[in-house]
């Protein structure tokens, strides 16, 4: 039924070589590499094989090529993702710390990530997609909002289905609006995918078992939850509940891991894979991508990704 679609930010992102506090020294960088939480989901989802899409805006630059070239490599189909005449492609500045925390210098609110709208182009593939994803954070873009808004209503009513990745801190105050938008995405969710404590604030509960109760009360179909390395839990709506362990392997860059993982996930399940199944892909192109630098540069192929199960150890 019709392609995943993706919808929200297209960036670079320059990566400092060193570790350390900021950027108020002169760095050595590496990058652009192509980047945007949504598009690493939905590149995951193109290597895997799967039918996919993506919706968004990039400026008439060489980072925007980065990523259309990217994601065109990939498999995705990028004919809705817009060039912006007069704004840059968006773009992440980041610096590792000795914690293994970031800083970021961004320019995202004034780039063609944060510019893209309604088309015509864009309304013909909601209407023969079959899937969309969509990040919680999104909802604070206004211009991703009102995409997002209309393309959820539409996938459903098609009866194509949706995953949502919450991707909001737990400290985050949204508006009262936002906040209700942000509950109404969560409780049309087939598929959620929080990471750690976004479980509870996508509940707007403590405790994990509790939000899981909550979240399948609230209309949720399936809920995977990321632990980073110390791996992965499915529970489905009967009860049923799978840990899936992490891979073992040396982390060189942990951006990405949650969205190749869901990518793949997701991709899988749409491909007709048990939960279990889709858990092992989904598990080994989160552990994959982080062994690479660059958001994305990890993802796999089935290829890869059954090389990589193949040749490494799983957590006990
Ligand atoms: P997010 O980026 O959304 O916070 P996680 O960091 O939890 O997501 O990563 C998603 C998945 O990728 C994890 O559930 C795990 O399977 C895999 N993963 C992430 N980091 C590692 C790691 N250091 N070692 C092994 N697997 C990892």
């Amino acid at each position: 039924l019709g392609p995943t679609v993706c919808v929200g930010e297209i960036l670079v992102e320059i990566v400092a070589t060193t570790v350390g506090d900021g950027f108020l020294e002169a760095q050595p960088l590496v990058g652009p590499f192509a980047s945007g939480a949504p598009a690493i989901f939905i590149s995951q989802c193109g290597r895997l094989g799967g039918k996919a899409a993506m919706v968004g805006a990039v400026g008439d630059d060489d980072f925007g090529r980065v990523n259309t070239d990217r994601l065109k490599r990939d498999g995705v189909d990028v004919s809705t993702i817009s060039i912006d005449p007069d704004y840059p492609t968006g773009s992440a500045f980041v610096r590792y710390r000795k914690d293994g925390s970031r800083d970021f210098v961004y320019n995202i609110a004034t780039s063609a990530a944060a510019r893209f709208g309604w088309s015509q182009a864009v309304g013909d593939l909601i209407n023969r997609s079959g899937h969309l994803h969509v990040m919680g954070s999104a909802l604070s873009v206004p211009s991703a909002r009102e995409v997002i808004d209309k393309a959820v209503d539409i996938v459903k009513v098609r009866g194509g289905t949706l995953s949502v990745d919450p991707n909001i801190r737990k400290e985050l105050k949204l508006d009262e609006q936002t906040e209700r938008r942000f509950s109404k995405l969560v409780a049309a969710a087939d598929l959620l995918l929080p990471s750690g404590e976004e479980l509870e604030r996508a509940a707007g509960v403590e405790g994990e078992a509790e939000a899981i109760r909550r979240l399948f009360e609230m209309g949720v179909k399936e809920i995977v939850l990321k632990r980073g390395a110390d791996g992965a839990t499915y529970f489905g709506r009967q009860g049923d509940r799978i840990d899936a362990p992490a891979f073992v392997v040396q982390e060189v860059d942990p951006t990405g891991a949650g969205d190749c993982f869901g990518g793949a996930y997701l991709t899988c399940r749409r491909l007709g894979m048990s939960p279990q199944q889709a858990l092992t892909y989904g598990s080994a192109a989160g552990a994959r991508n982080v062994t690479v630098l660059g958001p994305m540069e990890g993802a796999g192929t089935q290829q890869e990704l059954d090389a990589f199960i193949a040749s490494t150890e799983r957590r006990p």
